[in-house]
């Protein structure tokens, strides 16, 4: 079992390998996923984005290179991986 900002990815972990999920702006498909280093990710047609803040019930994630690029691509989910937003376009 995982903790990562307090929350337990254990059952997330167990559903990355078996469920695609499909964005609900672009339609392609999503993937929920743990890093080495015990970070929780969304795979977005090859692109990673990482949770960069929670607020309230959303959980707010950038793309990997949002700090070293400024790409604004964007994920908002809910605690259960809910997808409530995808802008999957990036600058690079
Ligand atoms: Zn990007």
């Amino acid at each position: 079992m995982l903790l990562v900002s307090g929350y337990t990815f254990y059952k997330y972990r167990a559903r990355a390998l078996k469920i695609h999920w499909k964005c609900s702006t672009n339609h392609k498909n999503v993937k929920f996923a743990i890093s080495e280093k015990g970070r929780a990710l969304i795979i977005v047609a090859g692109y990673r984005f990482f949770k960069y803040r929670t607020s309230g019930s959303k959980i707010y994630w950038g793309c990997l290179t949002h700090n070293t690029h400024g790409c604004r691509a964007v994920i908002h989910t809910l605690h259960d991986m809910t997808i409530l937003k995808c802008h999957n376009e990036h600058n690079h």
